[in-house]
């Protein structure tokens, strides 16, 4: 296939400073959770993006020195010499596919704690740290010397990263963590000196910085400011207009303009809360104040869209994390006209949670994400069948939908079978919820993969048994039927269930999503799950004209979203819809016009009238299939929820693991079956 000559645009050639990109393709600097803990991870995670046709490829946050130490997350450290074959492994793989390798430095100011390294922080002016766990540290505010010290170890730190083979060196002023983004900012700025007051002493250690850094390498490497448009802090902190001002002030002295929101929530917003392209009205003035390449992020990831932006002079180079996260093959795609193939980002911000917990990067769409050097998984290619089995897979959700494809893609004769009238399982259901509808991507992407495979057939409206599964005689049957929500209050609280009368209107997530719904006005919902799901029902919920209270034993509403990003936005949208979050409340007992509450602290007893109660308290694995099939001795395997419910990532991530290891002796609980890399010692 060739691709289509409306996008040649998008393959032109951009020169950044004393370097050229191939193309407009620009893998923004993003966190993964696997840094200075999984280099070698991490270096073939890059390498693929770069092989999958970014011209530009970037690290995350890379800390410059021990007083830029931001554990407990695990990013990447250039504090001496040491760290260089490090960084330089990464610089390698990048630019072993023809694509430039780009390296964020980073001091992170007051939002780096020093934890590890136990030196006092430092800030622009004297201030509480901003800390994961509202750590009892104040940063002090830096002296001249202070400020003269952090110059040297910039300059340090890009000459080191030009040794490793960086071919970009930025100077980051963007998501609140980058020390000159506080210098620049009223909000965390209140010197008196020559580097606070005015924006442009607000701007000058910014200034300053580049200077310096294109000085110790912009012979050979070009230097990108990363800047933050807004703060959404209204005139107490940075807003477009200042920051245009100051980009204006120091137009052409980068070689690129790189710019994003701050925090990183704004910046990284999920599709339940905004569209593709959400930051242009904030990017958009920003051309025509340089000559420089300018670079936006907004979850791109349709070509026409692409085209678009840089047609109308918004931005030269689409930046991108998310979308070449669920996609590292996004630009090769377009380039060979593939578009079908595209696997498109459903901006749900799985990858931001295992940063937040610091855990290596994965990804929805992308199962292959972070298992690039760990299990030797590839986006595009998987290696062929080593047998000629038949095999049966059973429920056509993310996981069974998954195997199949990647079973397919193998040469294997697959048959897929699903009770439901459209395949999709969970994602289905759950993307007809409001706000969810990008998650529908997961379903589509892999029915039209399997529409290219004719060794795959799809059966719908099938409900297997073991009787029709001994039928059709397959050499393997995989069983991928999901789970189901509890109806009892057996939870993360409540480890063990609750009778409650039969005539009271307890409904779970499923019912509703089968559309019944409580008969009473008043609902509570009780959320003892903790991530989306509870707040979503309530917003349908309340949508339909219900009056809906949220009990959860958790601090917040749909706590465990403070780590894909969302839970400040997802409580302020339930309070102003009218949701009352009953927090730090367990429901112990359901009764027909109340539920009993028990504080989760003090376990003080109360009760709270309610005509029905909706139940997201865990879920059950639905299993009765396989247990039967196996009793019978025919040879099967359970993925996805069946077998442990999580996340859709974790059962897309679990059907692939059954097609990658297929006709593989089967695996030892004792033996690891990733490959790990372990600190040496000194
Ligand atoms: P997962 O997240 O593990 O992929 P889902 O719950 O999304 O699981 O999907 C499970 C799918 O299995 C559903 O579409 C359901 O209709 C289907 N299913 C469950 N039991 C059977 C069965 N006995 N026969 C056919 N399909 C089944
Ligand atoms: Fe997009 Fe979700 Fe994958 Fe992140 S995890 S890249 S948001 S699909």
């Amino acid at each position: 296939m060739t691709r289509d000559p409306r996008y040649d645009i998008l393959f032109e050639p951009v020169r950044i400073g004393p370097v050229t990109a191939r193309n407009r393709f620009y893998q923004v600097p993003h966190c993964n959770g696997m840094g200075y803990k999984d280099p070698s991870a991490l270096a073939a995670m890059r390498g693929m993006k770069a092989e999958g046709g970014w011209a530009v490829v970037c690290t995350e946050m890379v800390e410059i020195h021990h007083t830029a130490d931001v554990a407990p997350f695990v990013e990447l450290r250039l504090w001496s010499d040491q760290d260089i074959p490090m960084l330089a492994r990464i610089a390698e793989k990048v630019r072993e596919h023809g694509s430039l390798a780009g390296i964020e430095l980073c001091h992170s100011g007051y939002t780096a704690n020093n934890l590890w390294s136990r030196e006092v922080p430092i800030a622009a002016s004297p201030m509480p740290t901003a800390s994961y766990l509202y750590d009892p540290i104040q940063a002090r505010g830096m002296d001249k010397q202070d400020i003269r010290d952090l110059r040297r170890a910039h300059r340090q730190a890009a000459l080191r990263s030009k040794q490793a083979g960086f071919d970009l060196v930025y100077v980051y002023a963007g998501h609140g963590l980058g020390i000159f983004q506080h210098f620049l900012s009223r909000a965390t700025n209140f010197r008196t000196d020559e580097y606070g007051g005015s924006l442009e002493n607000r701007a000058r250690l910014l200034r300053e910085v580049i200077e310096d850094t294109k000085d110790a390498v912009g012979d050979t490497c070009a230097v990108p400011v990363r800047i933050a448009m807004h703060e959404f802090q209204g005139s107490a902190g940075l807003e477009p207009a200042e920051v245009e001002d100051a980009i204006a002030m120091m137009a052409d002295l980068p070689d690129l303009w790189d710019l994003s929101l701050s925090d990183w929530s704004k910046d990284s917003q999920t599709s339940r809360f905004s569209e593709e392209g959400f930051q242009e009205p904030y990017i958009k003035g920003v051309k025509k104040l340089t000559s420089k390449p300018v670079v936006g992020v907004g979850r791109y990831t349709s070509p026409d869209t692409m085209v678009r932006v840089i047609r109308q002079g918004i931005m030269d180079m689409i930046g991108a994390a998310r979308p070449s996260i669920a996609d590292p093959f996004l630009p090769k795609k377009i380039e060979e006209g593939r578009l079908d193939d595209i696997r498109e980002c459903i901006g749900c911000n799985i990858c931001v949670t295992h940063d937040y917990t610091m855990s290596p990067l994965r990804c929805t769409q992308n199962p292959s994400m972070g298992e690039e050097w760990r299990r030797g998984w590839h986006p595009e290619k998987i290696r062929p069948k080593q047998d000629d089995r038949h095999i049966l897979i059973i429920g056509a959700g993310p996981a069974g939908l998954e195997a199949a494809r990647a079973l397919g893609q193998r040469g294997h004769q697959v048959t897929l079978a699903d009770r439901a009238s459209v395949a999709g399982g969970r994602v289905t259901r759950e993307s007809r919820l409001p706000g969810l509808a990008a998650w529908a991507r997961v379903r589509d992407w892999r029915l039209l993969q399997l529409n290219k495979l004719p060794n795959v057939s799809l059966y719908l409206e099938s409900d297997m048994t073991p009787e029709t599964v001994a039928e059709l005689g397959a050499d393997h049957v995989l069983v991928a039927t999901g789970s189901e929500w509890l109806r009892d209050l057996t939870g993360r609280h409540f480890l063990s269930p609750a009778d409650y009368a039969e005539s009271c209107d307890v409904l779970t997530p499923d019912d509703l999503m089968s559309d019944l719904r409580p008969k009473a006005r008043d609902v509570v919902i009780y959320d003892d799950d903790h991530y989306y799901l509870g707040g979503v029902l309530a917003e349908l919920l309340v949508r339909e004209g219900h009056a809906v209270t949220l009990v959860t034993p958790a601090p917040v509403a749909s706590a465990f979203t403070k780590a894909s990003l969302e839970q400040k936005t997802i409580q302020a949208r339930l309070l102003k819809m009218g949701v009352k979050v009953l927090a730090n409340q367990a429901v112990s007992g359901i009764a027909a016009d109340h539920v009993s509450l028990e504080c989760a602290y003090t376990g003080e007893a109360s009760q709270l009238e309610a005509g029905a109660v909706v139940l997201v308290t865990a879920r059950r694995p639905l299993d009765g299939l396989w247990q039967a099939l196996t009793a019978q001795g025919i040879a099967a395997t359970r993925v996805g929820d069946c077998y442990g419910p999580a996340t859709i990532a974790a059962a897309v991530h679990s059907g692939r693991k059954f097609a990658e290891n297929f006709g593989n002796p089967p695996e030892d609980f004792l033996d690891i079956p990733f490959r790990r890399e372990v600190t040496a010692l000194s």
